[in-house]
Order: structure tokens, then sequence, then C-alpha cells
């Protein structure tokens, strides 16, 4: 394999990619300190600020009293819930033992009328009683309680309309909020973006490059992180109809390039072999040999006996020829024999007669 660059060469080439990429960061930390810096860029509407706040108060100090009034009846509720079960698990305890109590009697004296059977039937009857009052009571506190929930309704409801509302109205202004700050941005990263690819394809090959590319680098960064996270959504709308012109914009410069690049091939076929090897440049020529390819199609060469074909069995590029002062076979695009050091008609020089 030839390596085509010399070193020096070769060390400029990573200074200038270097440059570039510094060019670059500087950029995006100026440009990032300026977009931080812009109060209209930071300052997001807040929840608070669409409250309709006196309105609010006034239906909650209505509500208040009659949510702790809601609050002691429950407690109330609670109690007697307690009080309830306590009073059934003694009816319940007082009954079993009554019953097991009268079972034992009967069977030694047979006797209804006894005092003591009927003192302890009553105790049975009055903690019945007890449970009935009870149930009479849990009665009149769950009516107190229907009563007021109904009351409580209206201004609950109210209540919940003004914060929906004010979610709604909320909601908008984040909306209108985050169109601006697109706009913003936009006012910033669409030029710069543009001067940026005015630039790449005005000065690509000049020896400006490192700061076009550096600059390119910035824009695509300003765009991609500055802009597009910031693309409004609108239910997905915008943001995919972005990427969808985006993707077709480049594929049709990918479709374009591929046509140019075969056109310029079949230019290249037509033209007479020593004119071709006066358009392929040397460093270009050096690579494809290297990587065993034409370089003027650039399609793969098969190596015979770790020799190249004469000429390209693609394109019909010639790729070896005889010295014309010495004889000797060598690449057709070097531009001094190898041999005897006679400089070779290919590389502009023209041939001298042996
Ligand atoms: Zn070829
Ligand atoms: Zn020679």
């Amino acid at each position: 394999m030839v390596n085509s660059s010399r070193g020096p060469e070769r060390l400029v080439r990573a200074g200038q990619w270097l440059i570039a990429l510094l060019f670059a960061y500087f950029l995006i930390q100026v440009g990032a300190a300026l977009i931080a810096d812009l109060p209209l860029l930071s300052s997001q509407p807040q929840l608070e600020q669409y409250i309709d706040q006196p309105r609010i108060s006034a239906l909650q100090a209505e509500l208040e009293p009659l949510q702790s009034r809601q609050q002691a009846l429950q407690e109330q509720a609670d109690r007697l819930r307690e009080r309830q079960q306590q009073a059934s698990q003694a009816y319940a305890r007082e009954k079993a033992s009554f019953d097991n109590w009268r079972s034992t009697r009967s069977v030694t004296e047979q006797s209804e009328q006894n005092p003591e059977v009927i003192a302890r039937a009553r105790q049975l009857d009055g903690l019945l009683q007890q449970q009935q009052q009870l149930s009479g009571e849990q009665e009149q506190l769950e009516a107190q309680q229907r009563t007021l929930r109904a009351s409580l309704a209206p201004p609950q409801q109210q209540l919940e309309q003004l914060q929906a509302e004010a979610r709604a109205r909320w909601q908008r202004a984040l909306q209108r909020a985050e169109l601006r700050i697109f706009g913003i941005r936009l006012l910033f990263v669409g030029p710069l973006l543009g001067l940026a690819l005015w630039q790449f394809r005005r000065f690509r090959g000049s020896d400006q490059w490192p700061f076009v590319s550096g600059f390119l680098l910035f824009g695509l960064f300003a765009f991609f992180v500055e802009l597009v996270p910031y693309l409004p959504s609108f239910g997905a709308y915008i943001r995919y109809g972005v990427g969808a012109l985006l993707t077709f914009l480049a594929g049709r410069a990918l479709i374009r390039w591929l046509n140019a690049y075969l056109a310029r091939k079949q230019q290249e076929q037509v033209a007479p072999q020593q004119e071709r090897q006066r358009t392929i440049r040397y460093e270009k020529a050096l690579q494809a040999l290297g990587r065993n390819q034409c370089p003027s199609c650039e399609r793969n060469l098969p190596r015979r006996d770790g020799v190249l074909p004469n000429y390209c069995m693609h394109c019909g590029l010639q790729l070896q020829h005889d010295c014309s002062q010495c004889g000797f076979h060598h690449y057709a695009c070097f531009p001094y024999c190898p041999s005897c050091g006679h400089p070779a008609a290919a590389a502009g020089a023209p041939e001298q007669p042996a």
C-alpha cells in the first residue's frame, strides 16, 4: 500500500480538524450563554397567575364551616358504630349465657316462673332496646349527613369548575409561550444555519475550510440542540411534519448528488486517456491504488499475482504503462518513472521521445 500524504501534511490536516472542532466548540458556548441570558426564553407562565383567587377564596370560606361540620358528623357516626358493635356483642354474650343457664336449670327444676329467670329475661330485653335506640340515632345522623352533602355540592362544583377553567387558560398560555420561544429561537438559529450552509457550499474547498466547517458544525448543533427540541408539538403534527420535510430534502439532495456523480463519471470516461489521467488528483489516485480501486470509476480491481491490470475493466482507464525512456512497467498515475526518474506524460509533462 502506498501512503500518499507527507508527514507534516498529515499533522496539518489533523490540526485543521482540531481547529474546526475548537472553533465550533467556542461558538456553541457563546451561543448557549447568549440563549441562557435571554429573559424571554426562561420565563414560563405559572398556574397561579390564571386562578381567580378572590372567587376561589370566597367559595373556600363558604365551604370551610360546612366541611368541618361534615367531619364532626363523620366522627359522631364512627363513635355510634362502635357503640352499636359493643351493644350487639353484649347482647349476644348475655343471650348465650342465659340459654346455657336455662338449659341446665330445666333439667333439674322445671320452673319457668322462677323470679331469677324473669330478671335475666328483662335484662336481655333492656339490651335489645338499647340496640334499637342506637339504630334510631344512626338513622337521624345519616339524615343530617345527607342534608349537609346536598348543601356542600353546589359550592364544591363551582370551585372545581373555576379550577378547571384556570387550568385551561394556563394550558393555552403555555402553548402560546412555547410558540413564542420557538419563534425567538428560530429567529436566531434559522439565519445562522442558512449562513453556515451557504458558506460551506461556497468555501468548502478553500483554505478557509476549518473555519467554514467549524461554523457549519456550530450551525448544525444549534439547529438540533437549540431549535428542534423546542418545536411546538400541536398533537405531533409539526414535529413529524418537519421530520418528513427534512427527510425529503435530505433524500432529494442525496439523489441529486448521486446523479451528478454518475454524470461526472460518465463524462470522465469518454475523455481521451491522457486527459483522464490528468484530471485525477495524485493523492486520490494513490489512495485508490492502496484500496485496489480504479481512481476514475472507483470500482474494485482484482489483482492478478499481486499485479494490477493494465486497464480498468469497468471504465477503460489506463492503469499501468511502460516508461517511454526505459520501458519500465509501472502505475500510470506516477508522475515520474520509479526506475529511471523520467517524467511521465500523464502527469502533465509532455512525453519526450525516447
Ligand atoms: Zn475504472
Ligand atoms: Zn523509466
